[in-house]
């Protein structure tokens, strides 16, 4: 069976021949489609309203290879691997062959997926899926419908609660891009909902892909995509939020010395966010500039620095 795998994970496992800057921490594979995927998300290079090349999602390129060629390579060098899917027809079918082959190699698997029956969730956590990912993107139903998301904005939240149900809190993944044009209030809402019904929030920032119909979106800027990070880090740690960070004026009102235990480790909310050992590196930025995202722990910078940038009384 055809499936894409990035070019980091091929690179990683011997197939490709490029030199990456930071590994990938699980093997990244992308379900196949000749045409892409039949949703139009205006931001997404696989979608049917995209010209861009079928080879990349976001600023990745993903090959075609045959997954049982490369499974057994994948389960020698990664513990963990990350099927995303497209809707095609019959792409469940096609999943579950999928899970089945890498569950058979040893593979921890992290699905992630458009909403599809909880029947299906519970038969793909038989074969082998301990997390789940889904593809919220947008921040508010207005966001969703203006980027083209696939469904309506309440059954994405529906899945994820049903999600919960079957794998259970914390293993429920809600991908979030940020920059599309909801207020940063809007996103922290969102964000603080997705924990409050026991899945966490994996954060992307907005990359414009030539080709697609929003090429010439801006990204987001840096501080507004910190301010979030930070956001989405203290409300994993059920740590007091709003009286760290002000919202409205995109910045973080504390210093380490304040005693909170949690701000001597807030440098680790630039980490990538997602399932276990995700970095998906340089997957939004390339590695010359600013990173959104870090896939190293030891690329962060100290805590002391990161405060200093973001405090309120600079801002
Ligand atoms: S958080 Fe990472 S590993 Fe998990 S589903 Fe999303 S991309 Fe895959």
């Amino acid at each position: 069976m055809l499936i894409r795998a990035s070019i980091g994970t091929l690179a990683a496992v011997g197939i490709a021949n490029v030199k990456v800057l930071a590994e990938p921490g699980v093997a990244y594979l992308l379900q196949y489609s000749e045409e892409g995927c039949l949703a139009e998300c205006h931001f997404c290079s696989q979608s049917s309203k995209s010209r861009a090349s079928k080879d990349l999602l976001s600023r990745v390129v993903w090959p075609v290879v045959e997954l049982e060629n490369v499974a057994p390579k994948l389960a020698e060098k990664f513990e963990r691997t990350c099927v995303q899917s497209v809707i095609k027809p019959h792409f469940v079918e096609e999943l579950h062959q999928i899970v089945k082959t890498l569950s058979h190699y040893g593979l921890k698997i992290s699905l992630s997926t458009t909403p599809i029956p909880s029947s299906d969730l519970r038969t793909f956590k038989s074969e082998g899926v301990d997390f789940l990912g889904v593809g919220l993107d947008a921040a508010t139903p207005e966001v969703a419908r203006k980027v083209g998301k696939p469904y309506p904005y309440e059954a994405y939240l529906d899945f994820v609660e049903k999600a919960v149900e079957v794998f259970g809190r914390g293993r429920v993944v809600v991908h979030l891009v940020v920059g599309l044009g909801e207020s940063i209030r809007d996103a922290v809402e969102t964000i603080a909902k997705i924990h409050a019904l026991g899945a966490r929030v994996s954060l992307f920032a907005f990359t414009p892909v030539g080709g697609t119909p929003m090429e010439r979106w801006p990204r987001p800027p840096l501080r507004y995509y910190r301010v979030l990070q930070i956001a989405n880090y203290l409300l994993s740690n059920g740590a007091p939020t709003e009286s760290i960070v002000d919202i409205d004026r995109v910045c973080v009102r504390s210093s380490v010395g304040e005693g909170l235990e949690v701000l001597r480790t807030l440098s680790m909310a630039l980490l990538t966010s997602g399932c276990p050992s995700c970095n998906r590196p340089y997957y939004t930025e390339s590695p010359r500039g600013e990173l959104y995202n870090y896939p190293l722990a030891a690329q962060l910078p100290p805590v002391e620095e990161l405060l200093r940038e973001l405090s309120c009384d600079i801002s």
